[in-house]
């Protein structure tokens, strides 16, 4: 039997013992030591065992072999969502200058064509300036005291110098990038959270500093006797959306705004600056506000979505990422002011599933990839692409609504 033969039969083996259920899914990889066979095994047994036939999810380019070990545990295959290109934006920020050409990954039919024009109209006004206020991730573990007394002590230790100095410096030694910046104490009864706050650079983070943070709660545990009761207190708070992240801020904090002369609005986006800035007050401001909404915009999450799921961001951060306030104002002259604001936007250059293929590919094509120099500042130039965006899409959506041609583009590129 040849050694083909032979690994072919072993592979058939191992693919009964899966339907048998004598193997698990997620043992297959310690029985095989091909990643792709491996894949093969599960996903046929999987389609043994329920009946499925699979047209497609095995024709993928990814590294497997790298996925598997930080991406992706049971593989079976990969999901295929269309790209598309918007733009050239022309982006005037701090990080990000000059014409970029958004790759958004979307099966929303009229989504891509939407911030295509709206990247025109504001290219053809001058372009966006953007700016980062705040960049910081959070972690916040939640410590159990005996009562309010001891509470108190606690929180007054922790708000020591030193202390925070020694607490830095255990932070510190578990990361080469990350930094802590502040420690901020909540309190509920006899329950306290801290809330760990850390300049992470071009890393999105949440490994890093829960890593972090794991290290000076074991600090504190020694020298306070303070056990937590949870890593996380949802404090933190990640991937719900909360008030504290819109307020205090989590990920970058950015802001992008534009000025388009009345005359583009009118030839581009088929309005005028008034009924935009009406538009916009009734439904972005006041309806928001009517119904609870923690974001004032039109389709912030769109964009947010389509740029995350083509640069490898972690898809659930659309979720704080996408609670963006629109403003839309008439200038003195008439012209159109629109500016949104992101107070809560977790993006990363490295990690996470930045270096998939295809992700990293779409990261070039914004000249993003990888670490920056300085460190932290291609992360910050991805997250103003990304604020413009959400500009370009508010811009065109909050138009269309206002010449009503919503559900038209809808039934004409959607449907
Ligand atoms: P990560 O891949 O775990 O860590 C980033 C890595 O990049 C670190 O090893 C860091 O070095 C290194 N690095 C190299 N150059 C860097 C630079 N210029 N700036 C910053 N770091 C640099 O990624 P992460 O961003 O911390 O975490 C993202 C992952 O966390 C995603 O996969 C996400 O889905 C997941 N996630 C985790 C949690 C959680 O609770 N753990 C929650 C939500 C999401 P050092 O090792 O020296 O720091």
């Amino acid at each position: 039997m040849s050694g083909k033969e032979k690994t072919e039969n072993d592979e058939k083996g191992v693919l009964q013992k899966v339907v048998a259920g004598e193997i698990a899914f997620r043992n297959i990889d310690k029985v095989v030591e091909d990643v792709d066979s491996a894949i093969a095994i599960r996903r046929n047994a999987l389609e043994e065992i329920t009946g499925t036939r699979f047209e497609n999810i095995q024709h993928y380019t990814l590294d497997a072999e790298a996925a598997t070990k930080r991406n992706i545990e049971n593989m079976i295959g990969a999901v295929q969502i269309p790209l598309g290109i918007a733009g050239p934006l022309k982006i005037n920020g701090e990080f990000a200058q000059g014409d970029f050409y958004l790759p958004l990954a979307t099966t929303e039919g009229a989504l891509v064509a939407s911030a295509n024009r709206g990247c025109s109209a504001i290219s053809s006004s001058g372009g966006t300036n953007v700016r980062i206020f705040q960049d910081v991730m959070t972690r916040a573990p939640v410590f159990k005291l005996a009562d309010v007394v001891q509470v108190k002590v606690f929180i007054d230790w922790i708000n020591m110098p030193e202390i925070f100095a020694q607490m830095k410096e255990k932070a510190e030694e578990t990361t080469r990038f990350g930094k802590l910046l502040a420690v901020e104490p909540y309190v509920t009864g006899n329950t306290v959270y801290l809330r760990f706050v850390f300049d992470t650079k071009d890393a999105m983070g949440m490994n890093m500093v829960t890593i972090a943070t794991e290290a000076v709660t074991h600090f504190i545990q020694d020298e306070f006797g303070a056990i937590p009761v949870s890593l996380s207190g949802n404090m933190c708070i990640d991937k719900k959306p909360a008030a504290i992240n819109t307020i205090l801020g989590r990920g970058k904090t950015v802001i992008a705004d534009t000025i388009i002369p009345a005359k583009i609005v009118s030839e581009k986006l088929k309005c005028n600056p008034k009924t935009m800035a009406d538009v916009n007050y009734r439904k972005n401001l006041l309806g928001s506000a009517r119904a609870g909404a923690l974001g004032f915009n039109a389709h912030a999450a769109n964009i947010v979505a389509a740029l995350f799921l083509a640069c490898g961001q972690d898809a659930a951060h659309v979720v704080e990422g996408s609670t963006a306030i629109t403003t839309i104002e008439v200038t003195s002259n008439g012209d159109l002011y629109c500016s949104v604001t992101l107070p809560a936007l977790p993006v990363g250059t490295v990690g996470g599933g930045t270096g998939l293929g295809t992700q990293k590919d779409c990261l070039n094509l914004l000249g993003v990839h990888g670490p920056g120099e300085p460190s932290g500042s291609n992360s910050k130039k991805f997250a103003e692409i990304v604020a413009a965006g959400v500009l370009a899409g508010e811009i065109s959506l909050i138009a269309a609504q206002a010449a009503g041609h919503l559900a038209r583009a809808h039934a004409e590129l959607g449907r």
